[in-house]
């Protein structure tokens, strides 16, 4: 195994040229050198690093000017995978992913709520699997990228009594994977790896701040800006589902009048006793028979929504999520019309709410902040965190 896969990249100059190739899909060595600015011998000290790692391939012979040829690079997408994982309160999702965020592989099962210690053990026997089926030698995984609700604790990796998630009361989930295992384990909320996905997603297209409104069972958040999530203190921030908005009921947090207390698709589902899977179902036909019932409480979130505009003027709303695309017909409207009408900086430019692009974004964000990690030397304790490989 080469030093870089085990270690990362060790200098700027490495992450900068692996960063160069990746966004420019294929390029010479003299167009790194003109990108870069470095020396055409330290870009090919690093290219020949790269190759021998495999994180880096040969994509055969370009024309140059006069006549000559040159070899093109580009990221081997074989040269290091992680597996994402989306422990949710409805359903786990397992997805293998290689190095330019593919999904290679895709599980998702319902969660029995259960002990933690049988999900983990649940979690790490699919890894195997996927590392089995796909042979993945241990030297090319860069492990598991586990997101969840929160409440999270980032620097001991525990999972702090989530709403409904009966057994899992401060669970040091990250170290006892990681030990279940054998692989390094990178924890963070749902909404910011949903995030970290899109923005992966869009690429160059993505706006420098955008707000990512989650729709999962519950409702939450992830606030991105210059292309990084702002996590929080402890990995929490963008919470826009325990924001009150009403006098009751208790929230699952302990809170009062919460907004997914009042009107989530858990909420509603509760109430028409029904899963939220068969809810989602129903609201996606025209006829529904709830969808009165769940056009009713949008007014609370677009409330939500304006507040948390206005407070951090975001280019762009993203409505997202297990379900938000799913449910999304029934809402963008409202919403946008309530910013028009609301939004404080509504007569200097259009506010607006548009669909996610990502799919399986949670699992794929997680993927890719393992990835990350492994490359970059991230900690988990960092209040910004962005994909910058
Ligand atoms: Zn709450």
């Amino acid at each position: 195994m080469g030093v870089l896969l085990e270690e990362g990249f060790r200098y700027s100059n490495q992450h900068v040229v692996f960063r160069t190739i990746r966004e420019s899909g294929m390029i010479t060595r003299r167009q790194l050198m003109q990108q870069t600015e470095l020396s055409f011998q330290t870009v090919s000290n690093i290219v020949a690093e790269l190759i021998d790692t495999e994180l880096v391939m040969s994509d055969g012979l370009v024309n140059q000017n006069a006549g000559k040829r040159a070899e093109s690079l580009k990221v081997n997408p074989d040269g290091l995978f992680a597996i994402g994982v989306l422990l949710d309160r409805a359903r786990i999702e397992i997805a293998l992913v290689d190095l330019l965020g593919t999904v290679r592989s895709f599980r998702e099962f319902n969660f029995a709520p259960s002990h933690p210690d049988a999900i983990m053990e649940n979690i790490s026997a699919v890894t195997q699997e996927m590392l089995h089926d796909f042979e993945i030698p241990e030297e090319r995984f860069a492990g598991i990228g586990l997101c969840t609700p929160g409440p999270i604790d980032f620097r001991s990796g525990a999972l702090s009594r989530p709403p409904d998630f009966p057994h899992w009361t401060f669970v040091p989930i990250r170290p006892r994977l990681e030990e279940m295992t054998g692989y390094p384990v990178t924890l963070l909320k749902d909404s910011h790896a949903a995030a970290l996905a899109e923005l992966w997603t869009l690429q160059n297209s993505a706006p420098s701040s955008f707000f990512y409104l989650y729709f999962s069972t519950g409702i939450g958040g992830a606030l991105v800006v210059n292309r990084n999530i702002w996590t929080g203190f402890s990995g929490n921030a963008g919470e826009v589902g325990h924001v009150r908005v009403a006098d009751s009921p208790v929230c699952d947090c302990g809170a009062v009048g919460c907004l997914e207390a009042v009107w989530s698709l858990n909420r509603l589902a509760r109430q028409t006793n029904q899963t939220v899977a068969g809810l989602v179902d129903s609201l996606e036909t025209d006829h529904s028979p709830y969808r009165d019932q769940w056009m009713a409480g949008v007014p609370l979130l677009a409330r939500v929504v304006v507040a948390s505009v206005n407070i951090i003027e975001p280019e762009w709303v993203i409505l997202g999520g297990p379900y938000g695309q799913r449910i999304s017909a029934s809402l963008l409207t409202f919403l946008n019309e309530a910013l028009q009408r609301e939004g404080f900086v509504r007569n200097l430019r259009p506010l607006t709410v548009r669909s996610a692009t990502s799919r399986n974004a949670a699992c794929l964000g997680a993927a890719m902040m393992r990835i990350n990690d492994s490359l970059t030397h991230r900690t988990n304790v960092d209040s910004m965190v962005g994909l910058n490989i």
